[in-house]
């Protein structure tokens, strides 16, 4: 047998801080802000991102990722400013995906703008040939994307940039490395906002970046000047949340689909958006870069649907913000994530009122079925 543990033992064992005080089973909590100097070493700081917990778990997220290393962040942001701003300067110019994250777009627009650093945006990633120029630095990806689930082809558009000697950065955030690892496909960068599905309670706010060697060391050093650094309690917490990283994601993986089937076959809902359905238009895609399609689904409901009853009337599923929890929960794009965009704007990214986000988390498949049935059941 070849001596390569699997994706639990992973999760569970992979970076451990070992207690050789007291031998304990698990990771201690280095608190501490002053170490001992030790001239010419790496002299553990909490911001400098090098702590015992720090450093133990960013083993682990590079091993889930297959990358060379990783840094942890106090956020997502702080994750994807930092790494943009080490790769970026003035003058330069990225691409982008049309759909990203609400905040990554924020960052771009209002903070990239200071630098002179220009962008331009895609849709259709046939187009980001033809929007190469000499400066172009970056190619800035997120798939699967939100809330529609639409996907990019990550080999694809690495070997475009390859050729072209341009960076990618890609936002594992929905997948999750248990379901993609855009690195073994050629990307080069993989960031994540560990608040959703690598912490996955609902509790925690934190960031990561997993890279090779030789990028993570600019990251790195703009890491260290910009101060985003995660708590060492949060970082222990966070370790302890992603033991269960894969056994938590495969449940996501499972209740989504079957909940992505059922809800396909009623006939008050028009649309279903997710990877796994086989009339999802990139089914093909999906089963070739992703080793699971994810806790993350969205539908349209039909026109007599009212969508605001609909989600009132929901007792188990909350009706909250954010994602990637162990508890299911629903919300409305159009008032929340994509509020901010003009109805012009939204009507040409398919997001109406009438559609919801679901991000599924552990609880019985069945359960949540019968909230949905009654939910539509007592709608006036
Ligand atoms: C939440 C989120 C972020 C930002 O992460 P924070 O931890 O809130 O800073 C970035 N990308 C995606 C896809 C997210 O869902």
């Amino acid at each position: 047998m070849e001596n390569k543990p699997g994706i639990d033992t992973i999760c569970v064992h992979s970076g451990d801080v070992e207690d050789i005080t007291y031998g304990g089973a698990v990771s201690p909590i280095y608190t501490a802000t002053a170490y001992a100097y030790a001239a010419g070493a790496n002299n553990p700081y909490p911001r400098y991102f090098n702590s015992p917990n720090q450093m133990n778990l960013a083993k682990k997220v590079a091993r889930l990722e297959g990358a060379e290393a990783a840094l942890i962040f106090g956020s997502g942001m702080a994750a994807i400013s930092s790494a943009m701003l080490s790769v970026l300067k003035t003058g330069d110019h990225i691409i982008i995906q049309n759909q990203i994250y609400g905040g990554t777009r924020n960052f771009i627009q209002k903070e990239l703008d200071t630098f002179d650093i220009s962008f331009d945006y895609f849709n259709d990633e046939n187009e980001i040939e033809g929007l190469i120029q000499k400066h172009t630095k970056l190619i800035y990806l997120e798939t699967p994307s939100n809330p529609l689930l639409e996907l990019v082809d990550l080999k694809k558009i690495a070997k475009i940039a390859r050729a072209h000697k341009i960076l990618t950065m890609v936002d594992n955030t929905f997948a999750s490395p248990i379901n993609q690892r855009p690195i073994t496909l050629g990307i080069d960068i993989v960031i994540h906002s560990a608040t959703k599905y690598l912490g996955g309670h609902s509790d925690i706010t934190a960031g990561a970046v997993a890279t090779s060697e030789k990028l993570l060391q600019p990251i790195l050093l703009k890491a260290r000047n910009f101060g985003g650094s995660l708590a060492d309690q949060t970082t222990w917490l966070l370790e302890r949340s992603m033991k269960t990283l894969n056994l938590r994601v495969q449940k996501q993986n499972h209740n989504a689909q079957q909940l992505a089937e059922y809800l396909e076959a009623q006939e008050w809902i028009d649309q279903v958006n997710y990877p796994g359905l086989k009339d999802h238009p990139q089914y093909e895609l999906a089963q070739s870069q992703m080793s699971g399609f994810g806790g993350m689904l969205s539908f349209k409901l039909s026109a007599e649907v009212p969508a605001q009853s609909f989600l009132k009337n929901l007792r188990l599923i909350k009706d909250v913000l954010s994602l990637g929890g162990v508890e299911t929960t629903m919300l409305s794009p159009s008032l929340t994530s994509h509020s901010l965009l003009s109805d012009k704007e939204r009507a040409e990214q398919g997001i109406s009122s009438q559609l919801l986000r679901l991000s599924c988390g552990i609880e019985n498949y069945e359960d949540l079925v019968l909230d949905i049935q009654q939910s539509i059941n007592n709608i006036e």
